[in-house]
């Protein structure tokens, strides 16, 4: 069984709409599928449809944009229940703040010569609530001004670039109690990925599992094999989940084919056992997985 529980569509910054994601899937040979979005659920019900009509086992998940002890986390959310309000409404937050600083990064490359404006980046993010770096990057492609993504957060967007610019995320403690709240399970992605600027070691994860925390995800792109182990040690240390995925963004990054990490079937369906209590738990209307 071949599974992938961290993906992208166009209802975030992938490539890929629900439904073609769903058939590249297939096409890859993949059994399970976890479509997670950043910070919405918007390409759910698309992904449930097209994954009964191709035969693809479909987990509804997000990634959603935390903050813990001022660091950026992304956590994995996996079955919660959507409307459940305190999620919505820190999901709100979030988006408000991806939408709040379109302004500051045009201004920034304003500054720098480069004469984009906002209805480039909103072309450029067309169909998505959850507006990112990667659509203002795509709307420095469409100008002309880079090859890619990549040159784009090279040059400009990444961390310490001149038109990176910061935005909400929502506290990590609250949000992995919400989510556990609303019926769901909370993975923590790429945990030691190039992104996160302060790793979170076994007493972090320990004290996060405290609240929640089902798992880590420790067969990622970001993470070399050293890595790798160290994370297992840590995972098989304190009893969290060990996932493995692809964080598959179409043709939006590099790397990350679809099926390129995945998760072993066991502990897919600790996960899945995980979730189950927890729907119980919370007394909460939770999504089902689309099985075939
Ligand atoms: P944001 O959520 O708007 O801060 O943007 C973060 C997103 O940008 C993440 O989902 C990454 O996948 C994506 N990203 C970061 N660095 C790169 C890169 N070098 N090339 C393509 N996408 C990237
Ligand atoms: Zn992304
Ligand atoms: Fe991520
Ligand atoms: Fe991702």
């Amino acid at each position: 069984m071949r599974i992938d529980l961290h993906t992208h569509s166009r209802a975030s910054d992938g490539t890929q709409t629900p439904t073609e994601l769903v058939g590249a899937a297939v096409a890859a040979g993949l059994d399970v599928l976890a479509l997670t979005d950043h910070d919405t659920t918007d390409g759910w019900a698309e992904a449930a449809e097209a994954a009964e009509r191709q035969g693809l086992e479909l987990v509804r998940g997000m990634e959603l944009s935390t903050r813990h002890q001022d660091h950026g986390v992304h956590l994995l959310a996996y079955l919660p229940d959507p409307t459940y309000p305190p999620l919505v409404e820190e999901l709100d937050r979030v988006l408000a703040g991806r939408r709040g600083r379109v302004p500051t990064m045009i201004a920034r490359l304003r500054e720098l010569g480069i004469g984009i404006d906002e209805e480039d980046v909103r072309r450029a993010a067309a169909g998505t609530a959850a507006t990112g770096r990667p659509h203002v990057a795509d709307a420095l492609v469409a100008r002309g001004v880079v090859a890619d993504r990549t040159e784009a957060f090279d040059r400009f967007l990444g961390w310490g670039r001149p038109a990176h610019v910061d935005r909400y995320a929502a506290p990590l403690v609250d949000v992995i109690r919400h989510v556990a709240a609303a019926g769901g399970v909370t993975v923590v992605a790429h945990p030691w990925g190039r992104s996160s600027r302060r790793r979170p070691d076994e007493q972090d994860l320990a004290q996060l599992q405290e609240i929640g925390l089902a798992g880590i995800e420790v067969d990622h792109q970001d993470h070399d094999e050293p890595t790798r182990a160290e994370l297992r040690a840590i995972a098989r240390n304190l009893g969290l989940v060990v996932t493995g995925s692809s964080d598959h963004h179409g043709a939006g990054k590099l790397d990350h084919e679809l099926g390129v990490n995945t998760t072993a079937p066991e502990e897919y369906h600790r996960l899945l056992d995980l979730a189950a209590a927890a729907s119980a738990a919370s007394g909460r209307r939770t999504p089902e997985v689309v099985r075939p």
